[in-house]
């Protein structure tokens, strides 16, 4: 898009309107609150859906199945902002794509909501991965084109943002947890379509008055001849997927475990392929291949901080479940209640950390360094962990207080690094390759639960003191790693902060 084109859509789009921001901020906050509502809050009672028997309206599966189906589904949702990209970029522009995708995720929950068993599992998850793939990175982009490049605000609109991001997620196991697991999980997956329709009702309605142009544009788009040869591919490719799923499902060639391991073994091999693409391009710089070269541990110790705060919602979940005391101070606390600790301590950390910024200035930490503290807080979360092991064995309860102290070790280090990583990808990412830097963002996330759906397996209360040793010992070893380089690799990013 050319900077006139640019221009046409920041004026179009009223500039104020919501708490001194652009108008289309209030669409975009509240299209990925109830967005995020649905998804957490179905995720907070997945698991337990999953595995608790048929008596008690689950699905049977045994824990460490569920528990791997929970990390390959997050992986997938993540990987699928790929194809919502191009579907932006190249087909139909975000704001459509945004639309459609939201229905999809829509379908996908009211398809939990009907009590079909594991194969209405699995089609919900098939609409919710695309769904999501659709609206996740496309939202998050408009909020990007709402602003003029110069603009002040633009920083902190983002931030408005990610405080809507994790708004939704922090009501979400409080209103879908609660009913779910006191009531009937596909009434609580239910409430999860509710969400969803309020959010894409509320994205329809409001968005002509307040987004304007944006999202309107196809920034690169095919031409004909290309759409033609696009389409035959993805229709022959996705033939030879239905075709070759439906055989391996018929002979009993395709188990859950071949399909997981297939899922583990594209979370590497795709950034791997970006990065290689992206280095032997042409169009890329020699000053962005030394950028791309930093970015590479950049993105390995992004994926592994996902890998330890993506297991809150999957092993720190089961331990809520099996090894915390829920009756407590007089209270009788949900298991599901717990997946609200992380949204709730960034709410209230994030303004305290943009504060601290702020006051730092030019004394802040470097991006590489922030990282490393993302890392060294992640891996402590993981080893508070094994104290109430160690001190009681496994077999007692445990007070709640261990998992919140854990959740809020995570978010510290979450706050670190996720805030700066988007815009890092951004700083890094060669300018060839910019609209895909959310995909490439969000494939840390993917590729560290790609890789998580072969780890959670091994978690077992008696194995408790050795896994959470090993998965926190090795955050805290890259993350000294990577203090130790951080001054190379910022001198690698070259003159990117
Ligand atoms: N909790 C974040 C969200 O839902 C994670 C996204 C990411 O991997 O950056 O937006
Ligand atoms: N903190 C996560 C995110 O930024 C939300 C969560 O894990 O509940 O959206």
């Amino acid at each position: 898009m050319d900077s006139s084109d640019k221009d046409k859509i920041v004026q179009s789009v009223p500039q104020t309107g919501f708490f001194g921001h652009p108008r289309g901020l209030f669409t975009l906050f509240f299209t990925e609150f109830w967005e995020r509502f649905s998804y957490y809050g179905m995720r907070a009672i997945l698991l337990y859906y999953m595995y608790y028997e048929v008596t008690r309206g689950g699905l049977g599966l045994d824990q460490e199945t569920a528990a791997s189906i929970m990390a390959i589904y997050g992986s997938l949702v993540y990987m699928s902002g790929i194809i919502g990209g191009w579907v932006a970029d190249r087909l139909i522009g975000t704001s459509k794509t945004v639309f459609y995708g939201g229905v999809l995720i829509m379908l996908g929950h009211i398809v939990l909501a009907l009590p079909a068993g594991v194969m209405a599992l699995f089609i919900s998850m098939g609409f919710i991965v695309i769904g999501t793939g659709l609206l996740k990175p496309n939202v998050s982009s408009i909020v990007g084109d709402v602003y003029s490049d110069e603009d002040p605000r633009r920083d902190s609109g983002f931030s408005i943002f990610y405080m809507g991001i994790n708004a939704g997620a922090l009501i979400a196991p409080l209103i879908v947890g609660t009913v779910g697991q006191q009531y009937n999980f596909h009434l609580g997956f239910s409430l999860a379509a509710v969400g969803m329709f309020l959010g894409l009702s509320l994205f329809v309605v409001t968005k002509r008055k307040t987004l304007g142009l944006a999202g309107t544009y196809v920034v690169n788009p095919l031409t004909g001849e290309e759409k033609r040869k696009a389409f035959s591919r993805i229709g022959i490719g996705a033939l030879l997927v239905v075709l070759l799923g439906a055989a391996g499902i018929v002979t009993g060639l395709l188990t859950i475990e071949r399909f997981v391991f297939t899922v583990s073994i594209l979370g590497i091999v795709i950034p791997a392929a970006y990065f290689v693409v992206m280095y032997r391009s042409p169009k890329t710089s020699d000053v962005e291949r030394s950028r791309l070269l930093a970015y590479i541990p950049l993105f390995i110790a992004a994926m592994m901080f996902w890998a330890i705060q993506e297991q809150g919602s999957i092993i720190l979940a089961r331990y809520a479940d099996k090894r915390t005391q829920l009756s407590f101070a007089g209270i009788e606390l949900q298991s599901s209640w717990f997946q609200s600790l992380n949204p709730l301590f960034i709410v209230v950390l994030a303004p305290v950390f943009a504060w601290l910024w702020v006051k730092l200035g030019s004394r802040q930490p470097t991006t590489p360094k922030k990282f490393s503290f993302g890392l060294l807080f992640a891996g402590l979360s993981f080893l508070v962990m094994i104290v109430p092991a160690y001190m009681n064995g496994t077999e007692s309860p445990v007070n709640p207080m261990w998992l919140v102290l854990s959740f809020f070790l995570v978010v510290i280090g979450e706050l670190c690094l996720s805030p700066v990583g988007l815009s890092a990808t951004t700083k890094l990412a060669p300018s060839a390759f910019t609209a895909q830097t959310m995909s490439l963002w969000f494939l840390t996330n993917a590729s560290a639960q790609a890789i998580n759906a072969q780890i959670v397996r091994f978690y077992k209360p008696e194995t408790e003191i050795l896994y959470f040793g090993a998965i926190g010992g090795l955050s805290i070893i890259l993350g000294l790693i990577l203090y130790l380089i951080s001054s190379k690799i910022h001198g690698m990013m070259k003159g990117v902060n």
